[in-house]
């Protein structure tokens, strides 16, 4: 609807347009759309946005934006949303939503009106334990910081395609804070009286690619780059923003590495906009110039927990090639209204995953022991999720909208997001250990890379593909029948966790009693005991809830249920060590282990009949090459240096965004 109203007025504004008289000037600044952003109460759940939009009398639908690009589902938080309030000419004017569209608005703008204005409150609340269900929108701010994603708080006609509608967006901030966001700063930037800042006018598209990062404590780090890569970071606490110059040259190395991985740019700056915070859910959304990266407090403090977050940053940024400039065509819609198809996530999400954790390694955020166990980590989950049996990995990509933000609980049954990250990740490492082998180690899958995201650096666009497109673009790297490869992986069901390209890789997945560094990084970062590959559970250390129940385990043999609460160990009250204890007695020969376990207000002991002892994932060297090492091994001048931190392999679910 409004396409057309531009085209008329367009084709008005051309016939006068050798006169350039002051009215059409003024007809084409009011083509315009405005959203100013109040985030002053950001810390109490609300945020508040003022639009005026450009209007022609007559009957027309606003929609609020429903498909979000980069979380691949109608995320749209319309739960949230207090409004629309409309106004037409200083009058209230009203509305009705769509009986089928529930995120549609119909409304009848009057004669002589050609500006609307409407208010818009997005309210949230902390969700118990972080986790979000349903439609519930996550809390994206907390007292020190706040992140602002502008679909949340906008309108726009219609059928409208958002490359083609302009707005020109501010904001409002508590008092002292800065801000991230790539956006460009207005050049002449209003007086400032009310404390707004101003930016250019940009396409919707562009405007709601560009997430705004802001808070009290903050610092903006460059981290070199043509064109230039900046990081800024906002934390809870002031302390949490002391990035060591270690990790600084690693983020450094990232943008080398990725450089020399791809070959050529598509953006004209880039924007990491980190915040650390235990108040809002861990996450990561990547747009073309800039990444939403969400991490805990103590990233950059916690050993632990940076390794745990060492792949957030690397995986987003990798987006700005896989995913923004070549995107599978069915994900490639002309606004956020036209239903997305996640059927090609196994390359957009699937192989983000494989290159964020191998450029986190060759920029040295990962050792490669490190990189092993993150390998070895990644394939045992798959190891004992049999919803393998029944669901293929081609239907979790397709359920991708019912499977996001989906809670632990059966995950192993059902499979959940994580399937549809690592497992094609494990099949992105097959590829590349099959081009290394078939092309005599001349070629890889960094020639992949170069071929089908870098070309000519260029400014943000999108190139569309579909699954030919990857299967020929492998082909000219290194001919194979990668259609064959691709189908049959996408489509078989059970037959176990696919470990062939670690095998190739010169290595085999093994249990031993050792801890895995990762695992272990993620249970410090998750505060969960995770005893999946022995006992058959997670459990978490607040409040001792069983977290997933692997299926044929000794948990499952004795009838667990997942969310029920741990209360003893052997007629021990709880704890980690008291676990650990109890596998350690269980390891010289067949035990019973006495759980008491609390569930829905009633006690009863579980009997688990195991008989080994602790279980953990880890690669042990097999026949061949090493391949990994390969892998991992820096590309760019004067990384390795630096990328190098010692091969010590001692130390969640970061990593699957
Ligand atoms: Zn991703």
């Amino acid at each position: 609807m409004w396409l057309a109203l531009c085209a008329r007025r367009l084709a008005a504004a051309l016939a006068a347009a050798a006169a350039c008289l002051p009215q059409v000037c003024a007809a084409a600044s009011a083509e315009v759309a405005t959203v100013s952003v109040d985030a002053r109460e950001a810390s109490r759940g609300i945020l508040k946005s003022h639009l005026t939009l450009p209007v022609s009398p007559g009957a027309l639908t606003l929609v609020y934006p429903k498909w979000i690009q980069g979380r691949h589902s109608p995320a749209g938080p319309i739960t949230s949303l207090a409004g629309p309030v409309l106004r037409a000419a200083g009058a209230p004017l009203a509305w009705r939503r769509d009986d089928v569209d529930l995120y549609a608005f119909h409304l009848l703008v009057p004669a002589g009106v050609s500006v609307l204005e409407a208010d818009l409150e997005v309210l949230t609340a902390p969700a118990p334990d972080g986790i979000v269900q349903g439609l519930e929108t996550p809390r994206s701010a907390s007292e020190s910081l706040a992140i602002i994603e502008w679909n949340q708080l906008l309108l726009y006609p219609e059928g409208a395609r958002t490359d083609e509608l302009t707005y020109r967006a501010s904001i409002r901030l508590p008092a002292g804070w800065q801000l991230a966001t790539a956006l460009t700063p207005a050049a002449a930037a209003r007086a400032a009286a009310d404390g707004s800042t101003d930016f250019e006018p940009t396409s919707l598209t562009t405007l709601v690619d560009s997430t705004l990062l802001a808070g009290r404590y903050f610092r903006t780090l460059e981290l070199g780059g043509t064109p230039a890569v900046k990081l800024a970071i906002a934390a809870d606490q002031p302390a949490a923003l002391a990035i060591s110059a270690e990790t600084l040259a690693h983020y450094r190395n990232l943008v080398a590495e990725a450089s020399a991985l791809f070959g050529a740019t598509h953006y004209r700056h880039y924007q990491f906009e980190w915040a650390l915070t235990d108040q809002i859910m861990p996450d990561g959304v990547e747009h073309h110039e800039s990444s939403d990266d969400r991490s805990p407090l103590r990233a950059l403090l916690d050993d632990d927990i940076r390794r745990a977050e060492a792949t957030l940053l690397p995986h987003e940024y990798t987006h700005s090639w896989n995913g923004k400039f070549r995107r599978p065509v069915g994900l490639a819609t002309p606004d956020f209204q036209t239903p997305m198809r996640d059927e090609l996530l196994w390359v957009y999400e699937g192989l983000t995953e494989y290159l964020g954790d191998v450029l986190a390694t060759r920029s040295g955020l990962l050792t490669p022991a490190e990189f092993r166990d993150e390998m070895a980590r990644i394939a045992a989950q798959l190891t004992v999720h049999k919803g393998r049996d029944w669901r293929s990995l081609e239907d979790a990509v397709i359920s991708a909208p019912l499977l996001y933000y989906q809670d632990w609980n059966w995950a192993s049954r059902l499979r959940r997001q994580d399937d549809f990250y690592w497992e094609p990740a494990l099949l992105w490492l097959e590829a590349d250990t099959l081009i290394r082998r078939l092309s005599k180690g001349q070629r890889s899958l960094d020639d992949f890379c170069r071929r089908f995201y870098g070309g000519t650096s260029t400014a943000p666009e999108v190139r569309p593909y579909d699954f030919e497109a990857v299967v020929a673009a492998l082909a000219a790297v290194q001919p194979y029948d990668w259609r064959s490869f691709w189908r049959e992986r996408l489509t078989r069901l059970g037959g176990g966790a696919p470990l062939a390209g670690i095998e190739a890789g010169g290595w085999r997945l093994e249990f031993t009693p050792a801890p895995n560094s990762m695992n272990g990084a993620h249970e410090t970062e998750d505060r969960e005991v995770n005893l999946q590959y022995s006992l058959g559970f997670r459990v978490s250390l607040d409040g001792g809830t069983l977290v997933d129940i692997v299926p044929g385990s000794p948990a499952d043999a004795a009838g667990a249920a997942p969310a029920s609460h741990l209360v003893a160990v052997n007629g021990h009250k709880w704890s980690r060590e008291v676990l650990h204890d109890a596998l350690l007695e269980a390891s010289d020969g067949g035990h019973t282990l006495a759980l008491l376990i609390e569930k829905d207000g009633e006690y009863r002991t579980l009997e688990l009949h195991y008989a080994g002892g602790e279980r953990y994932p880890v690669l042990a060297r097999a026949q061949g090459a090493d391949l990994l090492a390969e892998i991992v091994r820096p590309r760019a001048a004067g990384t390795g240096s630096s990328a190098a931190r010692g091969t010590s392999s001692h130390g969640s679910h970061a990593g699957e965004r």
